[in-house]
């Protein structure tokens, strides 16, 4: 495929971009960030679900913890200024700048037994065998693989509890912010899920660009 030209991100001054990159449809990729970097995540063409999962990257026993964040933040619905919290309660990351508002934290990510489940498939591209493979090189097996944010991804809770995946709100173009409050290995699959309404039927591609909020060994003195 093709790689798109250079995008402009709106907001991201580019001389402070660290790298981007295009998630091919139903790929999936792991990376570290510093404390104080960005990851925006752009779902390029619209309804397109990125799994996402963060470790702290000096404890990988401490993880994203979807129970601990639906706790901690008291919503099932994360917004801007909302934290990501870890296993031991640790804010990993700060959601900024949303230009969608439709998130989940309750479906975790789709698998080879849940898609056998539902839909009598065997060998299927999930999302977590994408975590499995993006993580194996950092000696992290299928054990230690958390439940996901699934940034995009629509999954209404009726007054009664009931729960139903529907077509993403996300439009071309759309990006969540995520700030890193502390060193991270991150990691994230284009869902591959083309059997409900997760992707809009159509898995497609997604943006990710890692960024610095200021100048680095500029500023501020060190302490
Ligand atoms: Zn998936």
């Amino acid at each position: 495929m093709e790689r798109p030209a250079r995008a402009e991100h709106p907001g991201i001054d580019p001389s402070l971009i660290a790298w981007e990159e295009v998630i091919a449809p139903r790929g999936g990729m792991a990376f570290t960030m510093r404390a104080g970097q960005v990851c925006r995540v752009i779902d390029l063409e619209g309804k397109q679900v990125a799994d996402f999962i963060c470790f702290n990257l000096r404890d990988y026993t401490d993880k994203l913890s979807p129970e601990n964040t639906q706790l901690l933040n008291g919503t099932l619905f994360l917004r801007t200024g909302h934290h990501l919290f870890s296993t031991k309660a640790a804010p990993l990351m700060t959601l900024g700048t949303d230009t969608c508002g439709v998130h989940d934290l309750i479906s975790g990510s789709c698998s080879e037994y849940t898609n056998a489940f539902r839909y009598g498939v065997r060998g299927t591209p999930n999302c977590l065998s994408n975590f499995e493979r993006a993580l194996r090189p950092y000696g992290i097996g299928l054990a230690e693989i958390p439940y996901s944010f699934n940034i995009f991804m629509n999954t209404p809770v009726s007054a009664d509890g009931r729960t139903a995946i529907q077509e993403p709100a996300s439009k071309p173009g759309d990006y969540l912010d995520l700030r890193a409050n502390t060193d991270l290995l991150v990691a994230i699959s284009n869902c591959p899920q083309e059997r409900n309404p997760c992707n809009g039927w159509n898995p497609t591609t997604l943006g990710v660009v890692v960024y610095e909020v200021e100048p680095t060994g500029r500023g501020a003195s060190a302490p």
